[in-house]
């Protein structure tokens, strides 16, 4: 086991795309690390450069305390996973598991027990005489990770490896993926573009956009305190709210709406004090959003009345799309020519809520969670 770490790290193509700006990154010894972030973001390259398939520009790469910016791939001592589970489909899954270290020439004896040990750490034990083709897509996902595993490395590096299975089995080896990682503590880079998966996985997440880090944390910290608005919007489902508004004294105007802020919001970011007379971006998750109608009397100041458009009834909650009458802050979406600016905002309600599509109703809003960003740089307004 060994700790990587990306230090001041380029990645320039060679058609001049520079797919990775000045990244740096330290992954702890058997710790789960995610790299997460929208497609071209650069995951699939940083994680390559990782494993030696792809050059470094300009930095430098560690793994332990070697640098490895030269050293050829077979020489690393990591393994990698990949979505499309490269088995080879003439071997049966117990070849396919040992095949790697049967080419390094470990003693036949050894590679059998190590095979034996992964197949049964993945419930594969009684699939070990199959072919991939008469194997499921979760069982090939299995012999995968099984062929990485026996090979006892330093780091995992895996990317997207579950993007070829359904919902459901998604969600199944999501959670065998971690337990096994527990289970055997070896240092893990994992790439994916899917929000939910890095934050029930990783340890920690490393969000990127652009080929730029925009912030390292545990999934909470990035959920509570996003450093900017493209991770506010990007971590969590459905997404961060984002609008325009202003600040007047303890007064928020968000279009035609006003809510008022207590105290502790200024006690909690000082640096919003500046922002008084000032516009800002607000951020309002969909959970701390609620019908209005179903609590005692709020307090003035914490309801906007609002056009239910869309309903969506999951059974623990009942998910709507309203239209709010203010300007949407969606770095996404900055043309100000689309009618979507002015719409569309995201609640999650409790199930007891009866508003139906068409409806004019009261939303609460929990004025304490509110998230306030900078207009001009996007990024969060705390000290
Ligand atoms: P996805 O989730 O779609 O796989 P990603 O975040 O993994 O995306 P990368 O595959 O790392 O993104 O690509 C990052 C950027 O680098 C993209 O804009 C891509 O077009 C570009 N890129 C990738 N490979 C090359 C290459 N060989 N030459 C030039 N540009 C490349």
């Amino acid at each position: 086991m060994a700790s990587i770490t990306i230090q001041q790290v380029d990645k320039v193509y060679p058609n001049d795309f520079q797919a990775i700006h000045n990244l740096n990154l330290e992954v702890e010894d058997g710790e789960f690390l995610v790299l997460v972030g929208p497609s071209g973001c650069g995951k699939s390259t940083a994680l390559r450069m990782v494993a030696g398939l792809e050059e470094i520009t300009s930095g430098v790469l560690r793994i332990g305390d070697r640098v490895v910016n030269n050293v050829e791939p077979k020489n690393r001592d990591i393994a990698m996973v990949f979505q499309n589970y490269a088995l080879y489909p003439h071997m049966t899954a117990r070849e396919n598991i040992g095949f790697a270290l049967k080419l390094a020439k470990v003693p036949r004896k050894e590679v059998t027990k190590r095979v034996i040990e992964a197949a049964q750490m993945l419930e594969l034990s009684e699939q070990l005489d199959k072919k991939p083709s008469q194997l499921s897509g979760g069982q090939r996902q299995r012999v995968a990770m099984g062929r990485a595993i026996v090979r006892q490395p330093a780091a995992f590096l895996m990317d997207e490896p579950l993007s070829n299975l359904d919902a459901k089995l998604r969600v199944q080896m999501r959670a065998d993926i971690s337990r096994l990682q527990r289970q055997l503590g070896v240092t893990t880079i994992y790439v994916t573009h899917d929000q939910v998966e890095a934050m029930t996985m990783g340890d920690r997440v490393a969000v990127l956009k652009d080929g730029v880090l925009q912030q390292i944390d545990t999934p909470q910290v990035l959920y509570d305190r996003p450093n900017n608005v493209f991770v506010a919007a990007f971590i969590g489902s459905p997404s961060m709210n984002l609008y325009e508004a202003s600040l007047e004294d303890h007064r928020l105007r968000l279009g035609s709406h006003e809510l008022t802020l207590p105290t502790s919001t200024f006690e909690q970011r000082p640096a919003l004090q500046r922002y008084r007379g000032q516009n800002v971006i607000v951020g309002v998750r969909p959970e701390d959003l609620e019908d209005a109608s179903l609590g005692p009397t709020p307090p003035s100041g914490t309801t906007m009345s609002c056009t239910v458009e869309l309903t969506e009834s999951l059974g623990n909650e009942i998910v709507i799309h309203f239209l709010l009458d203010a300007t949407r802050a969606d770095p996404g979406n900055p043309d100000p020519s689309d009618d979507t600016r002015h719409n569309n905002a995201v609640a999650r309600l409790d199930p007891r809520s009866r508003c139906s599509a068409g409806e004019i109703i009261d939303i609460t809003v929990k004025v304490g969670n509110l998230h306030f960003f900078d207009p001009d740089g996007h990024t969060s307004i705390w000290d």
